[in-house]
């Protein structure tokens, strides 16, 4: 399996650096962005370390687009958005921060103003924990 010691997210998948959890399978992890843009606001990461789009195999990438399916469902069925956007950014200039692969599952709020380089501010992690229990009992 590839991983890289200095990457934030394969600190979480393997357990090293804490996160909440939606999900897991044997391909992907599903957590909450510990600076929601929304209420709700999720990533789905392969479990494998690739950089962006252009490094990503296929088989990897299918299952990333799965989970992120199940968990818009999710997110649908428990927190009921205006919308929800599957988000991607590769390279700096496309805002991207974190070298490992990411799907954001977004759910949108009408009026909320979202440009996609929205910034990051901090989360309260009870309120994340609450809302990753909702959404959980929704998949
Ligand atoms: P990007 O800007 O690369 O598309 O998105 C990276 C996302 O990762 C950001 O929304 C940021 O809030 C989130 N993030 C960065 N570090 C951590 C972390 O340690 N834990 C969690 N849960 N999310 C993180
Ligand atoms: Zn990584």
């Amino acid at each position: 399996m590839i991983t890289d010691g200095n990457c934030i997210f394969c600190k979480i998948v393997s357990g090293e650096i804490p996160s909440i959890k939606l999900f897991e399978d044997d391909r992907t992890i599903c957590f909450m962005d510990i600076n929601p843009a929304n209420r709700g606001h999720a990533l789905v990461i392969p479990r494998e370390h690739w950089v962006d789009v252009h490094a990503i195999p296929d088989e990897a990438i299918s299952a990333v687009v799965i989970t992120a399916k199940r968990i818009a469902g999710a997110l649908d069925t428990s927190l009921a958005p205006d919308g929800i956007n599957l988000v991607q950014c590769n390279g700096a200039g496309a805002a991207q921060s974190v070298d490992h692969f990411h799907m954001h599952v977004l759910p949108r709020v009408a009026g909320d103003e979202l440009k996609l380089n929205w910034g990051l501010v901090s989360g309260d992690s009870d309120q994340i924990k609450a809302t990753a229990a909702r959404i959980r009992a929704a998949l």
